[in-house]
């Protein structure tokens, strides 16, 4: 986005100024939450499946910060099928071996049912990447993956694919257009779980993708007026109102997650710490090449059974025993409970979505929590 000065706005500016009506005498300063199914003829949106001045504010906002057009979509799943839905019957994706399981799910379905050809690789091992491409339609990169936080090397795996005419499609969820924009890097879609860090609260389900492709842009717009997964202009209004405060509320959970994993990998409970800011993570090389920050998700391994993990995530007091992530509130949950998560996950990991409490409260509480399962 660019000022009135001609430069640059950066993110922190844009989560602000984005999405806001025009100014006039006495306009509002957000946009209304627009309920209604339909529209009086002769405009251009016609009906309430075909678009909402709501979500048209959140995805200005949305694709101001990931640098493309955006559409939101009623979960972070509705957008990841859009995608999948614009395929030819019997195209070859290429994705990680391990990564969201409700997308590796989705991919496990689609090809039991022929729909589609998944080959699922190492995402960490670049070359088995590469090499996995020919006769691809689709890469999907997830990076950094949920829950093992490995990275992918986002410049040089979009640049081998789109090389090959490959379509490129980046779930940006856990590193956030914050710390990458994968349409720079040449990528053709980016998508997010809006649930997540943009909104911010634990309040609410959306999902978008954003491109700079018109052919893309029409097909998935296509898909969600006709597949139907539209967001509610409710909750399209809340994620705006989140966005606002993302890159602060991202600032301080990134900072927590560091601090955090600092201190988990000295803790004599605990086995293994992955987040890719600490600098013995095995990916944190590759991680600083391209990335501007970390992310506040840090997944460790506890010193004990799946039982006893539950205890710990059980013990404490202010993280809360939940599944999801990216809001102001920590989470944490082991991973290995839910039956679809890949079996490459150990039973006694524990996936900690850092908020923004105050990093000392937070470590006595999970101290406490570790030595409470013992
Ligand atoms: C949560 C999540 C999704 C799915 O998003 P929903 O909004 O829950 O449908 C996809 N990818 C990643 C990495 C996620 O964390």
């Amino acid at each position: 986005m660019t000022s009135q000065h001609g430069s640059e706005q950066r993110p922190e500016t844009i989560a602000i100024t984005a999405g806001r009506p025009a100014v006039t005498p006495d306009s509002a300063l957000n946009p209304p939450i627009s309920l209604n199914s339909t529209f009086t003829s002769g405009g251009p949106i016609g009906y309430g499946r075909y678009g909402n001045e709501t979500w048209t504010a959140l995805e200005a906002a949305i694709g101001a910060l990931e640098g493309g057009q955006t559409l939101s979509y009623s979960s972070g799943m509705a957008a990841v099928s859009a995608v999948f839905s614009t395929l030819p019957a019997g195209a070859k994706v290429v994705a990680s071996n391990q990564g969201y399981s409700g997308v590796m799910t989705l991919l496990g379905n689609l090809t039991t049912a022929k729909k589609i050809n998944s080959t699922l690789v190492s995402i960490v091992n670049t070359d088995e990447v590469i090499a996995a491409l020919d006769g691809a339609d689709l890469l999907w990169l997830e990076s950094p993956t949920n829950p093992s936080l490995d990275v992918a090397d986002l410049p040089a795996l979009i640049k081998a694919a789109k090389s090959r005419n490959i379509t490129v499609a980046v779930d940006n969820t856990f590193a956030t257009a914050l710390v990458q924009k994968p349409l720079s890097m040449g990528a053709d879609i980016v998508m997010n779980s809006v649930t997540k860090y943009l909104a911010g609260h634990s309040d609410l389900i959306l999902g978008s993708l954003s491109t700079n492709s018109p052919v893309h842009f029409k097909a998935l717009e296509d898909a969600r007026k006709f597949n139907g997964a539209i967001p509610g202009p409710f909750e399209a209004w809340l994620a705006l109102r989140g966005i606002r405060t993302f890159p602060i509320r991202f600032a301080r959970a990134s900072e927590n997650a560091l601090e955090l994993a600092k201190r988990l990998s000295e803790h004599p409970l605990v086995t293994r710490v992955r987040y890719p800011g600490l600098p013995t993570d095995p990916q944190h090389a590759k991680a600083k090449s391209f990335m501007k920050g970390f992310g506040a998700i840090v997944s460790f391994e506890y010193a004990g059974s799946a039982q006893a993990t539950d205890r710990v995530c059980e013990s404490s007091k202010i993280v809360t025993y939940a599944t999801s992530l990216g809001g102001v509130e920590s989470l944490w949950e082991r991973r290995r409970r839910w039956p679809i998560e890949s079996a490459s996950v150990p039973e006694s990991l524990i996936r900690l979505s850092v908020g923004c409490e105050d990093v000392e409260d937070l470590w006595a509480d999970i101290d406490a929590a570790l030595h409470a399962a013992k």
